[in-house]
């Protein structure tokens, strides 16, 4: 069986709202994923700026109090002891440096705090052999000092009142150990997997929270080949191991050092699978809304047209009428049809109807014809009824259509069926059984009474003049049907037997028809 319109139009709706919730889930999908990334680039670039920040006022700050001694330390040069008392104070004071020490032009170490027992060595570290040579402010790279600890030296020259080169004053910061940075830094630590770590000018970890990796080379990086150009920004890339990163980096302009702050790119996105659901569930109510209102909809649009379909399967089997036909429409399609079909079926039934009315009546006369009379007296018998017939013939007929031609032999037989009507009682049924035979049914009348509307007839025909202007006459029969006694067969044979009678006895004539 084929589905019906209802069905496909439920079909469409889930179609449409499956379509609608999936395209709207996978564009919620990919805008909230770039916002998410997008939020997660931008707090690292806020972190890592804020960081850089600080680390950037920290040096300023280490450069100064280097500064701030300088012309003192230049003025007690000779004096050990006065040197390391203000070294002390200088430790002291600053806070942000592990040691410091005063090194002379022939890098051999003059006083340092805390003593740590080099004073009077010659010290040939990285360090303190770029700081004799380039005789400048300097902050270098990690490298191992004699005492095998990673640190980075941050240095000034000391020149005496004649402009001679005497020496350096240098704070170290112990890459390993507590120091400034990693008080600033450790402080972030991130659940999400975010990290932060910093790198020098040559792409050397100075800080990493996994401290093994401080003073590892990772110049391969993405992120810090961007610092070592002096550069700041974000950036999504994948690390030396391959993992996948969202990261924000800042150039340090004092230092020269990169400071990155970054999460993993997986983690960045562990809110997107709830933030989907959230969307979904949210539009789920909408969801069912929409599908309850297309389903009454799809009940109301396809009623019309199922109502039709059904009218017009059961006007098949010719048993509806058009007028039990209750169709709401509301849409013109439905209005065209039901009108269309209505008044198509309307005029199908006046056709019958007047098919019926021609096959049940004889078309010269107008009076009811034998197949009428057979469903009649099926009628009458079925309810047990009581009914007389007439039977009658016109007398010599031959001779009127001989004398007078048979289309005047018709006119004759009108005026005949005329009579008939008018000799007749309410609700008696006048017939024309064939040729110019006649017969007249009168249900609820007795014998007596179909005698008398025979013979009324009879003198009403010969007193009346036919069209042919001469005279005519009718012979009839009569007979009331014995119910239980007899068919109706039987009861027509009799009064036709009747009707002969009449003819044999001269005509012009009524004869009763007894039950014998
Ligand atoms: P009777 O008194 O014995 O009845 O004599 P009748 O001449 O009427 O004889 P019968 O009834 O045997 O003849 C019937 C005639 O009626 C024969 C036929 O020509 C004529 N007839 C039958 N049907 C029609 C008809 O439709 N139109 C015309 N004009 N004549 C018809
Ligand atoms: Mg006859
Ligand atoms: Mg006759």
């Amino acid at each position: 069986m084929k589905r019906s319109l209802r069905f496909w139009i439920l079909m469409l709706t889930t179609f449409t709202i499956v379509g609608i919730i999936s395209s709207s889930l996978f564009s919620g999908y990919i805008v909230t994923k770039k916002s998410l990334i997008d939020v997660s680039l931008e707090n690292n670039k806020v972190y890592s700026t804020k960081l850089a920040k600080m680390s950037d006022k920290v040096f300023k700050d280490m450069q100064e109090n280097l500064e701030s001694r300088k012309q003192d330390i230049i003025g007690n040069f000779e004096d050990e002891t006065k040197l390391t008392a203000i070294l002390d104070e200088l430790l002291v004071n600053s806070k942000n440096f592990n040691s410091l020490s005063i090194i002379g032009s022939d890098g051999v170490a003059i006083a340092t705090s805390p003593n740590i027992g080099i004073a009077g060595n010659k010290i040939d570290s990285e360090g303190v052999q770029e700081a004799l040579r380039k005789k400048a402010n300097i902050i270098t790279s990690p490298y191992k000092a004699v005492t095998g600890r990673l640190l980075i030296l941050v240095s000034t020259p000391l020149f005496d009142g004649k402009n001679n080169y005497i020496g350096m004053l240098n704070g170290t910061i112990y890459l390993q150990e507590d120091n400034f940075i990693r008080n600033i830094l450790a402080e972030h630590f991130a659940e999400d997997g975010s990290y932060v770590y910093v790198v020098d000018k040559n792409g050397t970890l100075i800080y990493h929270p996994d401290g093994e990796r401080i003073g590892e080379s990772v110049k391969g990086n993405k992120v810090v080949q961007q610092l070592m150009q002096k550069k700041s920004g974000i950036l999504e890339f994948k690390n030396l191991s391959s993992n996948h990163f969202l990261a924000g980096y800042t150039y340090i302009d004092t230092s020269n050092w990169g400071v990155v702050s970054q999460t993993p790119y997986a983690s960045s996105l562990d809110k997107l699978s709830a933030i989907m659901w959230k969307i979904f569930l949210f539009s789920l109510p909408f969801a069912i809304i929409f599908y309850m209102v297309a389903y009454i909809l799809s009940e109301r649009l396809a009623s019309p047209l199922k109502k039709l379909a059904l009218y017009t399967m059961s006007s098949q089997n010719d048993r509806i009428d058009g007028n039990d036909l209750y169709i709401p429409v509301w849409y013109f399609e439905a209005k065209q049809l039901t009108e269309t079909i209505i008044s198509y079926r309307k005029r199908q039934e006046e056709t019958v109807q007047e098919f019926k009315i021609r096959s049940l009546t004889d078309p010269l006369t107008g009076l009811k014809n034998r197949r009428y009379s057979e469903i009649l007296f099926a009628d009458l018998v079925s309810q047990n009824k009581l009914f007389s017939i007439i039977m009658l013939d016109i007398d010599h007929f031959k001779k009127v259509n001989d004398e007078f031609g048979h289309s005047a032999g018709d006119e004759v037989l009108k005026f005949i069926a005329e009579k008939m009507n008018s000799a007749s009682r309410v609700g008696d049924v006048c017939t024309r059984l064939g040729g110019e035979e006649f017969a007249i049914i009168l249900p609820n009348a007795s014998l007596q009474q179909a005698f008398d509307v025979a013979e009324k007839l009879r003198q009403i025909v010969e007193e009346a003049l036919p069209p042919t202007g001469k005279h005519i006459t009718i012979s009839s029969g009569v007979g009331e049907w014995r119910q239980n006694e007899e068919t109706v067969n039987d009861l027509m044979h009799r009064v036709d037997m009747a009707l002969y009678e009449a003819k044999a006895s001269g005509r012009n004539k009524t004869i009763i028809s007894t039950f014998k």
